[in-house]
């Protein structure tokens, strides 16, 4: 296996699967089933998920809530994501623990580093949700810290595109896409794979992102025996 501790994050958006708000159910499955593949392979898995789905902060703005009150709005939204995932994930046979960067005891234990380390080595799939705790961050730069934390050996980005491309394929169709990139390369063209709090994360601490789509069936096991699946940013 090339990668023993993974952190996989997934959007809010993914998780509307065909619907136009909320959580999609099957997409739901889909995602427990594909994670359960790995656990069964001993790998340690922690996830981000996002909150787009449900809330994000500068809409807040747009309509005349105040900024910071809009993120934290986006945070909760993050933990109503995560706890369905949580259950599901459950459903599909799997031991979790859901460590929140925002504190919310009935529901969430408090995110301490030792205890999420702690947890994985015991074979729980560990949810960070409620993203950094701060206000003006995203869940990508969450995903970013939390992996650099917990020492997972790569970040793997889900999304519903095939990897990073040299033009977006959803409108151009003569785009390619990239096998793999070096963080400079990444950042002289001017490619939108993290922002930039979270790719500058990963770049000053060594540690390697892969995007790749999440909807295709099997990729994330593929990844971890090594296949080419996506894009490598490294
Ligand atoms: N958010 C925040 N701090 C964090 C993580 C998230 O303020 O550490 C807020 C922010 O408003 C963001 C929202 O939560 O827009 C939802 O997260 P995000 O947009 O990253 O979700 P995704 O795009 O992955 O669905």
């Amino acid at each position: 296996m090339t990668y023993h501790r993974i952190l996989l994050k997934l959007s809010g958006e993914a998780l509307m699967g065909e619907k136009q708000h909320g959580i999609d159910p099957v997409r739901l499955t889909q995602y427990a089933q594909e994670i359960k593949q790995v656990t069964d392979k001993g790998i340690e898995v922690a996830v981000v998920i996002g909150g787009g789905n449900i809330f994000r902060g500068v809409e807040a703005e747009a309509s005349g809530i105040d900024r910071v009150q809009g993120d934290y709005m986006g945070m909760l939204a993050t933990v109503i994501n995560a706890m369905a995932l949580q259950s599901m994930f459950e459903n599909h046979g799997m031991y979790t623990r859901l460590m929140a960067g925002l504190k919310m005891e009935q529901v969430c234990e408090p995110f301490i580093r030792r205890k999420a380390i702690r947890h994985l080595e015991k074979g729980r799939v560990v949810i960070f949700g409620a993203g950094i705790g701060n206000p003006y961050f995203t869940t990508d730069s969450t995903a970013s810290l939390r992996a650099i934390e917990i020492e997972a050996d790569v970040v793997l980005k889900g999304t519903r595109v095939d990897g990073v491309y040299t033009a977006d394929p959803e409108r151009d169709p003569s785009a390619t896409r990239y096998g793999q990139l070096s963080f400079q390369e990444a950042y002289e063209k001017n490619l939108n794979i993290m922002d930039m709090t979270a790719f500058t994360l990963c770049q000053e601490n060594s540690l390697p992102i892969i995007v790749f789509n999440m909807n295709g069936k099997g990729n994330l096991l593929k990844i971890i025996e090594g296949k080419e699946v996506g894009t490598l940013i490294n």
